[in-house]
């Protein structure tokens, strides 16, 4: 690196500036490149029934009320049913529907929607021990089984806050940031619809807006209850994820924000309370509590040698991380390059060393977010961008900065296969999704969970939209090491968010600069010491991989002639281990090489093959 860096340096006062990068690239050895094909999108079946059929009676019924011209597709309950593991198909057959004991109407219910003969047909599934979540009723025709007098649809609600009450669908909101939520910023004079409630006298008021209507009402009849929302998922989970959201978060990083997941929790409370013998797949493996997802961006030249400090530390304390490095090969205002040796073999000692690699960009320029797409067919013999301050440049794209930095870490690194992405300074241009996907990509960190207001993975929408999700599987950041005062002065702040995310079986993700590692590494090591042995500690690649799986799973529950035995039928797309299923009833004895934790409570898959159906019989305690 000395040597080029002095070769630069001569050419630059011999030449000027506009000669540095002819002279220096032919000074310095090309880079080694690996093709990266550039792929097409591949859209998902259009059909929702297809792709969420009927399979097993302890699936939720999402009937969808809304499949007309325009429709308001179900994305936002997907994305919500998926990440809870809560099993679900989705039909326009209601006595299919009524079949079964959980029933989401979705997206919303008006004079349309219902006859009156459907209309009874709801009211006797009710009455007879059937339970619905709703959101968005207009429906006089329905306003009796609701429990609800009138409405007022406004767009300038902008707090929610859950009331205190023992009805089991706000069992996981116990902390304050939970309790009360933002649902946008009063810097707009408008922001997201909600519809507020005049509850019956019969109903009660699980959640209000600021003006005092109801947000959340539930309401008993005979044997079932009925629940009911005045915003939709739409708004607070999926608005929220792709970041389209009112800025409703109350911070950007470094605290925990459940704005979205405190929905996420009540459908999980709501499934776990009134799911007869219910199952759901577990977020986290190995039948651990949470995850803590370490990283480190590398992106400056000092910044490659203190990595092996702390890929050193981590795995004296069985953890391990991945490293987002910055493929600089060009010189611009903001620095020098710095992809070459020693800075390449540091990379290839931290993967052989059980470290993983992502990109974090070419120029880590903080107007990524307003660059072009590019062509796709930017390639490092071709793709010339230069940072020209900190938020502009030139001749940069995001194709470039995506695929390039792909081409050099794949070409110059044995046996890599770059697959995760994290933007510099975690900006995120709407062409991201697609940059990644057709560039080979399945994961990206470029998101910070208090922003997204989720605490969960999440499938990426494709052009950060409610359409459709692309190929990309989104870790926001939880924790970062720059704020000030500083990561070493917040460890015990850290370790809160931390814990706050494991009572609901969220991860957290930390990300560390490696641009020191003395101060910083002792401090990350502080941290993981002082983690609760119930918390896994991996590198963000290995729990990515495990999270894409888990979302493609194929399961199904049925329970054979007798209600003390069931099957387990699980069929991955992809090799993974530890997959956990949470059983409301204990288990005795399962077959096969799946284990049950001592609570009796959750069952861990052995390894599954790709492709591979395997079967499980369980015995229940009785
Ligand atoms: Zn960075």
């Amino acid at each position: 690196m000395k040597q080029s860096l002095a070769v630069a340096l001569l050419a630059f006062a011999l030449c000027g500036s506009a000669a540095v990068w002819k002279l220096t690239s032919e000074a310095t050895p090309a880079l080694r490149t690996k093709v990266v094909p550039l792929l097409e999108i591949v859209h998902q079946h259009g059909d929702p029934f297809q792709r969420f059929p009927e399979s097993f009676p302890l699936q939720v019924a999402v009937f969808w009320t809304n499949p007309g011209t325009d429709p308001e597709n179900p994305l936002p309950l997907v994305h919500s049913l998926k990440e809870m593991g809560i099993p679900f198909f989705i039909t326009r057959d209601l006595p299919q529907a009524l079949s079964h004991r959980l029933v989401i109407l979705y997206p919303s219910v008006d004079s349309h929607t219902f006859t009156e003969p459907q209309a009874d047909q709801l009211t006797t599934f009710v009455r007879q021990g059937g339970f619905i979540f709703a959101q968005n009723v207009f429906w006089g025709g329905l306003q009796h089984l609701f429990g609800f007098r009138s409405f007022a649809p406004s767009r300038k609600r902008y707090h929610l806050a859950f009331s205190a009450t023992k009805d089991p669908v706000t069992k996981y909101l116990n902390r304050p940031e939970e309790l009360e939520t933002q649902l946008g910023s009063d810097h707009f004079s408008e922001i997201i619809w909600s519809n507020g409630y005049v509850a019956d006298p019969r109903a009660e008021v699980l959640a209000r807006f600021d003006d005092g209507s109801a947000a959340l009402l539930t309401n008993s009849v005979g044997k079932g209850k009925v629940y009911l929302l005045g915003l939709s998922l739409l708004d607070v989970v999926l608005r929220n994820q792709n970041n389209r959201d009112y800025e409703a978060q109350r911070h950007y990083v470094n605290a925990f924000e459940p704005g979205a997941d405190v929905w996420l929790l009540v459908l999980r409370a709501w499934y776990e309370a009134y799911g007869k013998d219910w199952v759901r797949l577990s977020t986290i493996p190995g039948g651990q509590r949470s995850a803590l997802l370490l990283s480190h961006d590398v992106d400056w030249e000092n910044s490659f040698a203190p990595g092996l400090d702390f890929a050193r530390i981590e795995k004296a304390n069985q953890a391990s991380s991945t490293f987002f490095i910055q493929t600089k090969y060009v010189d611009d205002a903001n620095s020098k390059a710095f992809l070459f040796a020693p800075n390449i073999d540091i990379l290839r000692q931290l993967k052989t060393s059980g470290s993983t690699l992502g990109s974090h960009s070419i120029i880590h320029s903080r107007g990524f977010n307003k660059f072009e797409l590019g062509s796709g067919h930017e390639t490092y013999s071709s793709y010339q961008p230069r940072g020209l301050g900190f938020d502009t440049a030139s001749g940069a794209t995001v194709f470039g900065e995506v695929r390039v930095s792909k081409e050099l870490l794949d070409g110059e690194i044995p046996d890599q296969d770059t697959i995760f992405f994290r933007a510099g300074h975690l900006r995120v241009p709407v062409s991201l999704p697609e940059a990644l996907e057709r560039s080979g990509y399945q994961f990206d960190s470029s998101f910070t969970a208090d922003d997204v207001l989720s605490n969960f993975p999440f499938a990426l929408p494709r052009d950060l939209g409610f359409e459709e999700d692309s190929e990309i599987y989104e870790f926001p950041v939880t924790i970062e090491d720059e704020e000030s005062p500083g990561f070493t002065k917040r460890v015990p702040q850290a370790l809160q968010a931390i814990l706050a995310n494991a009572e609901n079986g969220a991860v957290s993700v930390v990300l560390i600069h490696s641009n020191e590692s003395t101060q910083k590494a002792a401090a990350e090591q502080d941290l993981l010491r002082q983690l609760p042995p119930d918390i896994v500690k991996t590198d963000m690649m290995t729990f990515a991989k495990f999270w894409r799986a888990r979302d493609r799973l194929q399961w199904s529950l049925t329970t054979t002639s007798e209600p003390i035995e069931a099957v387990l039928q699980v069929k991955s797309y992809e090799p993974v281990t530890g997959l956990t299923f949470e059983f409301q009833r204990p288990i005795e004895t399962v077959t096969g090489a799946a284990t049950v934790s001592p609570d009796h409570r959750h069952l861990v898959l052995p390894e599954l093959a790709p492709g591979h159906s395997v079967s499980i019989h369980i015995n229940y305690l009785h």
